[in-house]
């Protein structure tokens, strides 16, 4: 399968229903609905300087060789409604930065172009024009404009935004639950010293951690051996529990102890959509559903099942999270060297990236290594694709990168 069919499959996943949080605890999460503006945000005409609330037509023609005079009829005081006064002809009032204005008033004058002449009357140098320090109600949002879209990832100035519209119990999308075993005879958990054959389990670790860096909750469920019986239970176990996605690392391939595609045939209401696509690293991913829960057969190398991740089930959890796309930001870049590649797949190339001189894209240096081996990814800023039917690349040609943070 194509990596394009696969990422359409995606597409029959629905997004988990939102929960009303605090607040607080929104910063990271993904907002569940649209939000507008349930009023005017800010609430009235404030000033954004010390000095006098002014009709910006009293004081047109004002200057330091011939100032004009304005009355002083009161003060608003910071925190009062400045309806309680109304500006006449020739009148203005003090305010302070943040206050209301009054009636009749369109413009600040700052206090540093006026000067007292007595306590009721100010000599000023300067005119204003109408609006000038002033932010006008709504200016921010207005009533009914939107805020925030849903799907969003909830950033600090979004909880300002939210906290200014009185917006303190949100619609939040709760996190996918993400169930990852890992499956092979060989492995132990990494607390372990692994006796002579065996590996230490990897996969479980990096899974898990890409799984909260997409925004999904992961619930480890350690490592078994490459046993039908002991897969299929823990797989049903994990279902039941309930996972929105489950994913299962190595067996993925046609070894004698690859069982993860007959484990999955043989859960109820399980259904194989997926079985090897066409990208590398990766190419044996086995894609399966039941009802709206997803299920991945991985490939046990540590880099492909990252990559296989990258690709297929961080798009989903963003999915079940109301937020589109992957989420990585894209750089366009230049190859350092040649990069070889063959015909009839996609293929993710590891490289690092070197910042060049000023309006120069970056370069992008491949790390080679095979997909068992966890140091490239490591060295790696990101991911170089090359298309199907591309046969490599040449030194300095231009690809896209996709960042890995
Ligand atoms: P498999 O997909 O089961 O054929 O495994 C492919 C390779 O990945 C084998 O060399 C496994 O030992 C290795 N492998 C499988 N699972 C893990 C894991 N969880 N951590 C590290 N290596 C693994
Ligand atoms: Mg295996």
């Amino acid at each position: 399968m194509s990596p394009q069919n696969f990422i359409e499959l995606l597409e029959s996943f629905a997004a988990l229903p939102p929960q009303t949080f605090p607040l607080e605890e929104a910063l990271g999460r993904f907002l569940g609905a649209d939000i507008q503006a349930p009023e005017d945000l800010p609430p009235f005409k404030r000033s954004t300087m010390d000095g006098f609330a002014v009709r910006a037509k009293d004081t047109f023609g004002a200057s330091e060789s011939e100032p004009l005079f304005l009355k002083v009829i009161g003060e608003i005081p910071m925190g009062a409604s400045g309806d309680t006064l109304a500006l006449g002809l020739g009148e203005c009032a003090t305010i302070w930065t943040g206050g209301s204005l009054p009636q009749g008033a369109d413009a600040v004058l700052m206090v540093e172009y006026s000067k007292h002449l007595d306590e009721r009357t100010i000599e000023i140098y300067r005119a204003v024009a109408p609006g000038e320090n002033v932010i006008q109600a709504g200016d921010d949002f207005q009533k009914g404009a939107p805020v925030l879209k849903r799907g969003r990832c909830l950033a600090p100035q979004d909880l300002g935004a939210l906290a200014g519209l009185g917006l303190t119990r949100i619609p939040i999308a709760p996190r996918p639950v993400v169930a990852i075993i890992s499956t092979g005879d060989e492995l132990v958990a990494p607390d372990k010293t692994p006796q002579a054959g065996k590996i230490r389990d990897i996969n479980s670790t990096s899974l898990a951690a890409l799984v909260t860096e997409a925004g999904g909750r992961p619930l480890p469920l350690g490592v078994i051996s490459d046993e039908f019986s002991l897969m299929q239970e823990r797989c049903l176990e994990a279902l039941e529990a309930p996972v929105d996605i489950l994913l299962l690392s190595g067996g993925s391939s046609v070894g004698r102890r690859d069982f993860t595609l007959e484990v999955f045939k043989s859960l109820p209401n399980c259904t194989v959509m997926a079985h090897g696509v066409a990208v590398r690293p990766g190419k044996p991913t086995i894609f399966a559903h039941s009802g709206n829960q997803a299920l991945f057969g991985l490939p046990g190398h540590a880099a492909s099942a990252m990559v296989v991740f990258e690709l297929f089930v961080r798009p989903l959890i963003r999915r079940f999270l109301g937020a589109a796309g992957d989420g990585r930001r894209r750089i366009t870049a230049q190859t350092s060297q040649v990069i070889p590649s063959a015909i009839g797949r996609e293929e993710y190339v590891r490289v690092a990236l070197e910042e060049q001189g000023p309006g120069e894209k970056p370069t992008a240096r491949p790390i080679y290594g095979k997909s068992g081996l966890i140091r490239p990814l490591v060295a790696a800023d990101g991911l170089l694709k090359i298309d199907r039917d591309c046969e490599g690349l040449d030194q300095g040609e231009t690809a896209q990168v996709r960042l890995l943070n």
